[in-house]
């Protein structure tokens, strides 16, 4: 009687469709379905029913699921996916309005709004795709937003892992958007808005993007080469993420194909595979020992005294570097420390000379060289007793190796 007398004094505070009337008391009934729990509640305390767009609470949404789940359907209808999960936005005074009811004693066997509805057109869609909800990381969330019934679908991205090599000097890794404009387009970078036409990055992502429909790409790569540094070897592993595809299987290998005969002696990609998020960060982390080889020209003569004592002091070296000049700008400037692990001179002539270097992960090449005005200590100019610049860098080599390793080693 108690009971009753509650549910009668909300009652008079709020009209409820039989809909959120029903769902007030799921928990007690959990089989039973919200318009019947509603009608024995009504016949009980001998109270008239109310319509639904005159609902207190969900002004008439209650029973718009088939609606709902039409309009998902429909945006639905090109995506290619095999998981889902509904996501449902509620306005700020649904929410409040729905709290208020609640605000009672017999809120305890209240199922919410939005779990009922979630469930309702969740199953509607599984009956009607024979796609499978999925709690943890669906291929797509149709995110509906009530009282507007706009419906947003977030996608989840595709990531494809691979290695790429660069064969051809003046162009960067990623998209570099004009300094001068931000990438609006100016007289300074011909209106293009990029510092240079093309990149690995665009050359890798055009035809991805293409064969999946994704609507943006972000590229991750393990480290990169300066533009003018060539990329041989096994290649440098990366990850393309793909964002909002409307197609999730692709034929990696035609892709594959695409880019490599497109940009032929330009930019090659190897052993494409669908991976994961956590790829990004693990390449990221991953120290990637790199071999280079660099010619460099001299203010002075190479001479065999001085070959050896190169040799000598950069095999197994730890050097410290500040940060360069050149991209001070961009990073932070800091001092660390860097092994060079291998250093042998391939040939020398006059001011000439060929280096081969191994160095660890994030070793600034061409200021070892240089010197960087005493930036980087030791240094190849200080060594030879002359100024030495970099004048062609290749990197023949990229080794992957556990962080663990790297540590051990210095
Ligand atoms: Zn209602
Ligand atoms: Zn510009």
């Amino acid at each position: 009687m108690k009971f009753l007398n509650s549910v009668r004094r909300v009652l008079k505070k709020f009209s409820l469709c039989d809909e959120c009337l029903g769902r007030l008391f799921k928990k007690l009934k959990p089989k039973s379905d919200n318009k019947k729990i509603a009608l024995a509640i009504r016949k009980n305390l001998e109270i008239e029913r109310t319509k639904p767009e005159e609902c207190y609470l969900c002004k008439g949404a209650s029973e718009k699921v088939d609606e709902f789940s039409d309009k998902i359907l429909e945006k639905l209808k090109d995506i290619e996916f095999d998981s889902f999960l509904i996501g449902l936005h509620l306005s700020k005074d649904f929410e409040e309005r729905e709290n208020k009811v609640l605000e009672n004693e017999i809120s305890q066997f209240a199922l919410k709004f939005k779990d009922d509805l979630k469930r309702k057109i969740g199953k509607i869609i599984f009956h009607k795709t024979g796609k499978k909800v999925k709690f943890e990381n669906p291929d797509v969330v149709p995110v509906l937003n009530i009282p507007s019934g706009k419906i947003s679908l977030q996608i989840k991205p595709l990531y494809i892992y691979g290695r790429y090599l660069k064969k051809k000097r003046g162009i960067p890794q990623t998209k570099w958007f004009c300094r001068a404009c931000r990438g609006k387009g100016c007289k300074e970078c011909n209106f293009t808005g990029k510092m240079f036409q093309t990149s690995v990055e665009e050359m890798i992502a055009f035809d991805a993007m293409q064969m999946t429909g994704a609507n943006d790409e972000a590229f991750h790569g393990a480290g990169r080469e300066d533009e003018d540094v060539l990329m041989l070897g096994n290649g440098r592993p990366f990850v393309l993420e793909l964002k909002s595809p409307r197609k999730r299987t692709l034929d990696l290998k035609v892709l594959q194909e695409k880019i490599n005969k497109k940009y032929k002696g330009i930019v090659e990609v190897r052993e494409l595979v669908l991976s994961e998020r956590a790829k990004i960060q693990e390449i990221k982390s991953a120290c990637h020992r790199k071999l280079y080889r660099a010619s460099v020209k001299g203010k002075g003569n190479f001479t065999e005294k001085i070959v050896r004592k190169l040799e000598k002091t950069f095999n197994n070296c730890l050097i410290t570097q500040q940060t360069p000049t050149r991209v001070s700008e961009r990073r932070a400037d800091i001092k660390r420390e860097r092994k060079v692990f291998k250093f042998q001179v391939l040939e020398f002539n006059e001011n000439r000379a060929t280096f081969l270097i191994e160095a660890q992960a994030g070793t600034y090449i061409k200021e070892l060289i240089s010197g960087d005005s005493g930036r980087t200590k030791p240094n190849i100019s200080d060594v030879c007793g002359f100024l030495c610049e970099v004048e062609k860098l290749d990197v023949l080599k990229v080794v992957e190796e556990k962080v663990a390793d790297e540590k051990t080693i210095l």
